[in-house]
C-alpha cells in the first residue's frame, strides 16, 4: 500500500476529461432527474440492474436520486484524487459520514472512534445513532495505539473511525498502524480526510473508506455544501442500491449543478493546497519563534510531526490549518477581535479552506457539541483558536498583522511563561 509513491494531483490530471455536448472544453451539465428509453422493455432491465450506466456511455440512467451523469463525473475525479476504485459525491460531508456508517453497521453494531472529531460527527455517533439505531460508539485516544487495540478487543466494532488531521487539535492519525489494528480484528478503517485533501491519501495507508466534506478546501470558496465517499467499487455501488442503499433511500443527493461547479474547482485544488500549506507553515514557524503557543503538525514539538512526515504526500507542507492556544476564552476572543476588526487578517467564522483566513474558537463553536469534560479529554482548551490560513494578500503583510495582534494580546513569549 505504501510502497509506491502516489501523486494525487497527477492522478487527478490523468483522469478522463469530459468534453461538453457541443465540443465545449467544459463538460455539459445534465440537470434531468429522469431519463427516457426508446423501448419500454428496457425499463424492467434497468430496475433489474442489468443496464447500469457506465463511463463509456453504454447502459442507462434512471432517476436523479439514484445516479446522475454530472455527479458521476465529479465522483470519478474524486476517486482518482483519492486513489480509490470508486467514489460517490453527496449533498454534504455529514451525508457522506452518515451513509457510510449506515452501510457498514446494522442495529446494535459497535463503532470505535477517535475522541477528537468534528462536532457534528461526535453528536451523530454519541447521541443520535445510539438513540435511533442502537449503534453505539466508544471513544478512544487514537494516538495511543495500545489503548486503541484494547478498546477494539473489548468492543469488537464493525469500524474504526478517525480523522486524518483531527479537528481542532491537529492530531495526526497513524493510518498504517490503525489499519493494521482494525483489519486484524475484522473491522474497517473509515477516515475523514476533510482537513488534508492531497496532503494525505488515506486509501494508500490502509483506509477502507475515505469520507470528505467538500464544503471546505475542495469547494474552496465557502459557497457550496457537498461531501464524498471514496472506496472500493462494490461498496460504493451498494450505497445507491435501489432497495438497500442508504444514499438511495435517505436521499442526500448532490445537485448536478453543484457537482458541476465543484468539478471546476478540482483542477486548481493542488495549487490552492500548496499555498495554504506554505503560508500556514511559515506563519506557524514565526509564531513559534516568538514564543507563541502554536499548534501545527509541521513544528518540531508537535506530537504528530513524525507520523505526518511518514504518510504525507510532498508539496503541501503540513497542511493549511494551525491553532493558537491563548489559554483562555477571553484572550481567544481578544485575539480574534484584533485580527479581524483592527488588522483585517481574517474573518471570525467557522469552517475552513476558504481563500481568506477563517478563525474560530473551537470550544465555544464547532466543538460545543462536546461537554466540558469531553473537550478536556479531547485536548480542546477554552482558548484554542483554530486558524484556516488563506492565501489572499501579501504574506509579509499578513505576518505583520498577525505578529502585531499576538503581541497586543500578550501571547508572544507565552510558551516560556
Ligand atoms: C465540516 C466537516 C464535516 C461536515 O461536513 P458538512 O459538509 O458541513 O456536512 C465533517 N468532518 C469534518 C472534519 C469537517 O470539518
Amino acid at each position: 500500500m505504501t510502497d509506491q509513491p502516489f501523486d494525487p494531483a497527477r492522478a487527478l490530471a490523468s483522469a478522463r476529461h469530459d468534453f461538453g455536448e457541443h465540443g465545449g472544453v467544459n463538460p455539459s451539465i445534465e440537470p434531468s432527474t429522469t431519463f427516457t428509453v426508446v423501448d419500454p422493455e428496457t425499463m424492467p432491465e434497468i430496475f433489474d440492474g442489468r443496464r447500469p450506466p457506465s463511463a463509456d456511455g453504454s447502459g442507462c440512467w434512471l432517476y436523479g436520486r439514484h445516479a446522475n451523469p454530472t455527479v458521476s463525473a465529479l465522483s470519478r475525479h474524486l476517486a482518482a484524487l483519492e486513489g480509490t476504485e470508486a467514489a460517490q459525491a453527496t449533498a454534504s460531508g455529514m451525508a457522506a459520514i452518515t451513509a457510510t456508517i449506515l452501510a457498514l453497521c446494522d442495529r446494535g453494531d459497535r463503532i470505535v472512534a477517535s475522541r477528537t472529531i468534528y462536532g457534528g460527527t461526535f453528536a451523530l455517533l454519541r447521541h443520535f445513532l445510539p438513540r435511533k439505531t442502537g449503534i453505539a460508539t466508544t471513544l478512544v485516544d487514537a494516538t495511543d495505539l495500545d489503548a486503541v487495540a484494547s478498546v477494539l478487543d473489548a468492543t469488537r466494532p464493525k469500524l474504526l473511525y478517525v480523522e486524518t488531521i483531527a479537528n481542532p487539535t491537529l492530531e495526526v492519525a497513524d493510518l498504517p498502524a490503525l489499519a493494521e489494528l482494525a483489519h486484524a480484528r475484522g473491522a474497517r478503517l473509515v477516515v475523514d480526510g476533510t482537513f488534508s485533501p492531497l496532503l494525505i491519501t488515506p486509501a494508500r495507508h490502509g483506509a477502507d473508506v475515505v469520507v470528505h466534506s467538500l464544503t471546505k478546501f475542495v469547494g474552496g470558496a465557502s459557497d457550496l455544501t457537498a461531501g464524498a465517499i471514496c472506496g472500493d467499487a462494490a461498496f460504493v455501488e451498494r450505497l445507491s442500491d435501489l432497495t438497500e442503499g442508504p444514499l438511495m433511500l435517505l436521499g442526500p443527493t448532490l445537485d448536478p449543478r453543484v457537482a458541476f461547479t465543484l468539478g471546476q474547482r478540482l483542477p486548481h485544488l493542488a495549487l490552492r493546497m500548496a499555498e495554504h500549506g506554505r503560508r500556514a507553515a511559515i506563519l506557524a514557524g514565526r509564531l513559534d519563534a516568538i514564543g507563541v503557543r502554536v499548534v501545527y503538525p509541521g513544528l518540531a514539538d508537535h506530537r504528530g510531526r513524525e507520523t505526518l512526515a511518514r504518510i504525507a504526500n510532498p508539496g503541501y507542507a503540513a497542511g493549511g490549518i494551525l491553532a493558537i492556544d491563548t489559554g483562555s476564552r477571553k484572550r481567544a476572543f481578544a485575539l480574534m477581535r484584533t485580527l479581524q476588526n483592527e488588522e483585517r487578517f481574517g474573518f471570525i467564522a467557522v469552517s475552513l479552506g476558504y481563500h481568506h483566513t477563517l478563525m474560530s474558537c473551537s470550544a465555544s463553536s464547532t466543538s460545543s457539541e462536546l461537554d466540558a469534560a469531553e473537550r478536556d479529554r479531547a485536548g480542546i482548551g477554552p482558548g484554542l483558536v483554530r486558524i484556516s490560513v488563506g492565501y489572499t494578500g501579501d504574506l509579509e503583510d499578513r505576518w505583520e498583522q498577525l505578529e502585531r495582534s499576538v503581541r497586543a494580546v500578550g501571547l508572544a513569549g507565552a510558551r516560556a511563561a
